[in-house]
């Protein structure tokens, strides 16, 4: 008899990966393809159908669920991505009716962020933490919170989006309509536009790696340059850090979580900012046993997103 998979799903702006997974969370074929919001939601559902077939095909398994992890909002509840900003032509598409409908299986929709963290509880870096936060820092700062080896779900089963906590009220405005939340301070793209608007006034290596093109700097450039040992790149990489432990105290001053798992393009440069945000969250100590909540790097990478889709489907349908 044919090995039960389950397919997971990891739907974000521009790509689309399809994993088939083992009820032991071994991902055993993987599929992907770009995928454009101009193109529409009927097209991309169209694309996703076949992905789903040709990776269930190729692990030859006997497909039971089927789950999604998509760039958000998405209700769980409905099975509907709500007015993605990344994919904006996909308004409230119930995705979860139209493969139920074209499958004839279960099919669960989660967060892209809460879905990936659930892979990694599953399967990577989280195993053996039950209570476990999980923090990307990259474009953005995302943040998802397992429970039991469950997502936590907050009102109306809203995903929880702690990038948004305000850190410094006099900080920078926020698309979000806050002021000096964490991600406007320090995901990628807020440490690259802080970076420019500091390089101008500075002699710097920074500006010397960017050409003499200040709107070449970015976060990647930054974190080269403080490796070189550039003093003001250190300084944007220190100050990023101790917003990034801030962020971090936070959280674990108010859950106490088994662990953390960060993830994301700006944390790859975590070795330079490891001692400092280890020291912040030291301080802390008095009030909350912070030395026992683990802080790990994520190991499951791009594969994340699709096994912790497939454990959400293999999940709701326990339910
Ligand atoms: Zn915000």
């Amino acid at each position: 008899m044919k090995e039960k998979i389950l397919v997971g799903i990891d739907l974000g702006g521009t790509n689309v990966r399809a994993g088939a997974v083992t009820l032991a969370g071994e991902l055993v074929a993987r599929q992907e393809c770009p995928i454009e919001a101009r193109q529409g939601p009927q097209a991309g559902v169209e694309k996703i159908a076949g992905l789903i077939t040709r990776v269930a095909d190729e692990a030859g398994g006997r497909l039971q669920a089927i789950g999604i992890g998509s760039t958000g909002p998405v209700d769980h509840d409905l099975g509907a991505i709500q007015n993605p900003y990344t994919l904006p032509t996909w308004e409230n598409v119930n995705i979860v009716k139209l493969l139920r409908e074209r499958f004839r299986l279960p099919v669960t929709i989660e967060n892209d962020a809460d879905a990936a963290a659930l892979g990694e509880s599953w399967k990577g870096a989280g195993r053996g933490l039950p209570r476990l936060y999980m923090v990307t820092v990259g474009t953005g700062v995302g943040t998802a919170f397992i429970y039991d080896g469950r997502i936590y779900r907050g009102v109306g089963g809203a995903h929880c989006e702690g990038g948004h906590m305000i850190l410094d009220p006099s900080g920078p405005e926020c698309y979000c309509g806050a002021k000096g939340c964490w991600e406007s301070l320090a995901s990628g793209t807020a440490i690259g536009a802080y970076a420019r608007e500091k390089a101008a006034s500075h002699p710097t290596l920074v500006m010397e790696l960017a050409g003499g093109d200040p709107e070449r700097i970015d976060a990647a450039l930054v974190a080269q340059a403080a490796r070189k040992g550039d003093a003001f790149a250190l300084e944007i990489i220190n100050r990023a850090a101790d917003y990034i432990a801030l962020g971090l105290v936070n959280l674990i001053v108010l859950f106490l979580p088994d662990g953390i798992v960060l993830t994301g393009g700006v944390l790859r440069s975590f070795d330079l900012m490891e001692a400092r945000i280890r020291s912040v969250i030291a301080r802390h100590n008095i009030m909350s046993p912070v030395d026992k909540v683990a802080l790990r790097l994520a190991d499951l990478g791009q594969q994340a997103g699709m096994i912790g889709a497939a454990r959400a489907a293999m999940l709701a349908s326990e339910e």
